[in-house]
């Protein structure tokens, strides 16, 4: 039996992953479904506006690190939600 490396372990990975997600990265969807006008419009009729208090606390974070000093990669970057203690 021939076991994989690390390397080819992370490259199947990588492949199931990019194989598997059918999810848009915009909104989260099947992209079946969300890249299809037609589909779409048949089942909505609009959108309203609301807000991710996540989302917000997460842009509130960014923001403060790009204030604060260099940014290296913008598009890469990420946040972590810290838990309040008790
Ligand atoms: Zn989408």
């Amino acid at each position: 039996m021939v076991e994989w490396d690390e390397t080819e372990r992370a490259w199947m990975l990588a492949l199931q992953t990019y194989e598997t997600a059918r999810k848009c990265p915009v909104c989260g969807m099947d992209i079946t479904f969300c890249h299809d006008q037609e589909k779409v419009h048949r089942a909505f009729k609009g959108a309203d506006v609301e807000t991710c208090f996540v989302g917000e606390m997460r842009e509130q974070a960014m923001r403060r690190f790009a204030d604060s000093g260099e940014v290296k990669a913008p598009n890469s970057q990420t946040t972590k939600l810290n838990m309040r203690n008790g």
